[in-house]
């Protein structure tokens, strides 16, 4: 029988999720449904499940929105040409590009105006991936991890480039790293990695939960790439350690002669999963929070979003006016709204 949960802070939504959470929350309860999102919205599948449920279609083709509907890109980024084409034919169009995604984007545009070849360390196939190295596509070449450099060959070996996506293993880039210093001194690589915060601070929660934990469980979604690295981290911890979407993902064999069970969540687990993984999990002597660090990221609304919704604001404090002016509204309480909030407004 399981003893106790070691739960880990932070774990679960990040800012970026938050912000596009919000983002597409908003959406449903201004427009009649459907409500179009190129690709998920963010890779968990009870969120999309719920945002279906409240009229949303998920679409992985841009030219399956109809004209004139309101349509949301996703979190992960989206290539230039899906940007421009989703605001040509849409009525609203909302990009919940996550801002630290946008700052890779900009650094392969950069980098590729400036002459670089772009050594872009991620998945194949990732929706974040496909969407950055779409900004230079002549230029950047895809290297997976495990694979190393393999036969990237550049125009001129001063001039190359390193980025990576921002949801990666701690260290498991470092080899492609270590060959591309090797075969390029002058390397050229963002000051900070491109991991972003929320991938670092959940992995350095689960490298703590590992010393102490017999078996590590992970709530998030298969297709959630920080989910999947969070779980290697903890394998390469040394411990035995299984994804799950919720409880019902729980092998009561896993349990087996396990005292301590670890437990954490991808950046766009909701919170309530964990509570569920928790309860299944039914520890006897209870949970101990194990933070590393605080976080109080925040990411406003999309500039689209906030433009629409002040522009909606006005018209209602100037007719009918169904809230007093000079009362702080929507968009400016937008920092005391929480994701799970959001949620909960659907029902979630
Ligand atoms: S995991 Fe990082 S990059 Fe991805 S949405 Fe969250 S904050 Fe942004």
């Amino acid at each position: 029988m399981v003893a106790k949960v070691l739960l880990a802070e932070p774990r679960g939504f990040c800012a970026g999720v938050e912000m596009a959470i919000k983002s597409l929350t908003w959406m449903v309860q201004v427009f009649e449904p459907p409500v179009y999102c190129y690709h998920e919205i963010v890779h968990n599948a009870a969120v999309v499940r719920s945002f279906e449920d409240a009229g949303v279609v998920f679409v992985d083709d841009i030219d399956d929105v109809p004209e004139g509907k309101p349509v949301m890109l996703s979190a992960h980024g989206s290539a230039p040409e899906v940007v421009q084409a989703a605001g040509d034919r849409a009525a609203v169009m909302v990009d919940a590009v996550c801002p630290l995604v946008t700052k890779v984007h900009h650094e392969v545009r950069r980098m590729a105006g400036q002459g670089y070849d772009i050594i872009y360390i991620g998945h194949d196939g990732h929706d974040e991936a496909v969407g950055a190295i779409a900004e230079a596509p002549d230029v950047a070449r895809l290297v997976d991890p495990r694979l190393g450099l393999g036969g990237f060959a550049a125009r001129d070996g001063a001039k190359v480039a390193l980025l990576a996506q921002t949801t990666l293993g701690l260290y498991e880039w470092q080899d492609v790293l270590d060959e591309a210093q090797e075969r390029f001194p002058d390397l050229w690589t963002a000051r900070r990695s491109d991991l972003c915060y929320a991938t670092t601070n959940r992995q350095t929660a689960i490298q703590k939960l590992a010393e102490r934990s017999d078996l590590l469980l992970v709530v998030g979604s298969q297709n959630s790439s920080n989910t999947q690295a969070l779980v290697r981290v903890g394998r390469n911890a040394g411990i035995p350690a299984y994804r799950v979407d919720g409880p019902e993902g729980v092998d009561p064999v896993w349990l087996d002669d396990v005292e301590v069970v670890g437990v954490t969540a991808g950046a766009s687990a909701p919170d309530q999963r964990v509570r569920s993984v928790i309860d299944a999990v039914a520890p006897s002597d209870g949970v101990e929070l194990v933070r590393v660090t605080e976080e109080d990221e925040y990411f406003p609304l999309p500039p689209q979003l906030r433009k629409f919704m002040q522009t909606l604001q006005a018209l209602i404090e100037g007719g009918v006016a169904c809230r007093t002016p000079g009362v702080h509204g929507p968009i400016e309480l937008d920092r005391e709204l929480s994701a799970t909030d959001a949620l909960s407004i659907l029902g979630v």
